[in-house]
């Protein structure tokens, strides 16, 4: 099934990391009040290296009577994580550091080779959505032999799936990837380059074949597993009885 995500939000206790993925509690400090800002360019980089260093993460019960106060006009602040204890840095309530991905996080079943090429692109998705479609399109391209394709390029790729019986919903989302990932690498007529929306559908689309293809699947193998050995004989002695018209 797909993972929970839940995705970082300013002044909230508890949302997955930007920095390490894990949903854990966040201790949130306020760095600089509205007020005092002069205007000036804040120091970011300075804040990175020294800002995490500098506090030592409180009990749980610590973090949640400390965000009341901290909301309200607060042009400057940041989030430490329990988990991996770094920083996020937030200005003005937007999250600038680390460069966030709005991505889902992968499907833990997504094969190995994938899954890398999907990290990357969400680590990038931030900063470009047009290299991560691009990204997400060569995942495709790995993981679409490992769900029962040949060898080929992605459109013969998905009409074999589609011929050994591919559910419909399955394929469309297959389309979908395969037309928007093209339009990043190849001159199109979608502007990719400055559409987070293409790229983070990409995300989801891939998540979704991957648990419809690899997921569920595997969930029903493990329950078909279950069944008493004479049943699951019958079973097959059925099959072997049939021509399957589905193939
Ligand atoms: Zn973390």
């Amino acid at each position: 099934m797909e993972n929970k995500y839940t995705q970082p939000e300013y002044g909230e206790n508890k949302f997955n990391c930007p920095n390490c993925g894990a949903f854990s509690h966040q201790q949130w400090s306020e760095i600089l009040h509205y007020p005092f800002y002069d205007g000036g360019s804040i120091d970011i980089k300075s804040y990175l290296r020294e800002v995490p260093q500098m506090y030592e993460l409180e009990e749980e019960e610590a973090i949640s009577s400390s965000i009341n106060n901290f909301l309200t006009n607060n042009y400057v602040a940041i989030s430490v994580c329990y988990q991996c204890r770094n920083a996020s840095i937030w200005i003005d309530g937007k999250m600038v550091y680390p460069l966030l991905s709005s991505a889902p996080l992968p499907n833990q079943d997504m094969p190995k080779d994938v899954k890398e090429l999907y990290e990357e692109a969400r680590r990038v998705s931030a900063l470009s959505p047009r290299a991560s479609t691009a990204m997400l399109r060569l995942a495709l391209e790995k993981l679409l032999p490992q769900i029962g394709a040949e060898k080929g390029n992605i459109d013969n790729m998905i009409g074999q799936l589609v011929r050994k019986g591919l559910p419909k919903e399955v394929e469309k989302a297959l389309d979908n990837l395969r037309v928007i990932g093209n339009e990043a690498v190849h001159p199109g007529t979608i502007d990719i380059k400055d559409n987070a929306n293409f790229a983070s559908a990409l995300f989801r689309l891939l998540n979704f074949v991957v648990d419809r293809m690899i997921t569920q699947l595997k969930e029903i193998d493990e329950i078909y597993e279950l069944l008493p050995e004479g049943k699951r004989k019958g079973i097959e002695q059925r099959n072997t009885g049939f021509t399957s018209k589905q193939g």
